[in-house]
Parts: C-alpha cells; sequence; structure tokens
C-alpha cells in the first residue's frame, strides 16, 4: 500500500463505526462536490451563530484525495474528499457547528462525543427537511 494511512485511537473508530450505523442512509448517498459546497453553505448559514467568526466568510472548504475522509480544523476549515457523502459532509460541518456553539474559552481534547453526535443528527435531519438529499440539483 503506498496510499496514506490515517491511525485513529480505537476511541474514534469506534465512535465513526457508531455514527455511520445511526445514520446509513446519509453515509451511503454520495454526493457531487459542487452539490456538498452547496450543503456545507445552507449548514454553516443555518447552524452557525452570525456573530460567529466561522460564520460565511470564516468557513473554508476544500477537496481532497477520494477517500472519504475528512478534516474540519479550529481555524474554520474543512477538507473533504471529493464526492462526499452526506454523512460525511454533516460530521464535518458538525465539528464547526460544535465549536462555534461553545464558550470560546473552551477547547475540547476529545472531539468525537455523544454531543457532537446529537448534532450531526440534527443536520441530517435539516437535509433531510430542506430536500437536500437529492442529486439533481
Ligand atoms: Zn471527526
Amino acid at each position: 500500500m503506498t496510499s496514506t494511512v490515517i491511525s485513529h485511537p480505537p476511541r474514534v473508530i469506534a465512535y465513526y463505526a457508531k455514527e455511520r450505523a445511526a445514520y446509513p442512509a446519509a453515509y451511503s448517498l454520495k454526493l457531487t462536490d459542487e452539490h456538498a459546497k452547496k450543503i456545507v453553505r445552507k449548514l454553516c448559514n443555518h447552524f452557525i451563530p452570525k456573530n460567529h467568526g466561522f460564520h460565511l466568510v470564516g468557513v473554508e472548504l476544500n477537496f481532497h484525495g477520494n477517500r472519504q475522509n475528512g478534516r474540519a480544523r479550529l481555524n474554520g476549515t474543512i477538507t473533504l474528499s471529493h464526492t462526499p457523502s452526506l454523512g460525511l459532509i454533516c460530521h464535518e460541518v458538525g465539528h464547526l457547528v460544535d465549536i462555534a456553539t461553545r464558550k470560546p474559552s473552551f477547547r475540547k481534547r476529545n472531539w468525537h462525543t455523544k454531543h457532537l453526535m446529537r448534532i450531526v443528527g440534527k443536520l441530517i435531519a435539516y437535509c433531510q427537511k430542506k430536500n437536500l438529499w437529492s442529486t439533481h440539483q
């Protein structure tokens, strides 16, 4: 194997498995990069407080690779693999929503918590409600 292996601690791997099992439809729905961009924008508009630095100008989205993985950073950057699943999009945006709705002084060591999973559930439900699931947009 020449590809990069990203190793997560077992706790994080367990979290991912749980989230995928909770939202199988969202994780099997793959979206185009364009559609993903649109969804990230809509989710950030709706769920990130208007006065937070992440709002609109703060969130930067990049695409890298094809392995259905992603990354969110404290500076408001999200990286998604190309044609990401809806579940992956909601997971990474969920990190930013989690960060943006905490007190500024709060710096979490563990990013993968039940609290995050509840946020991801809300984002997925919002996408369903707003008909963002369709791949024909
Ligand atoms: Zn994560």
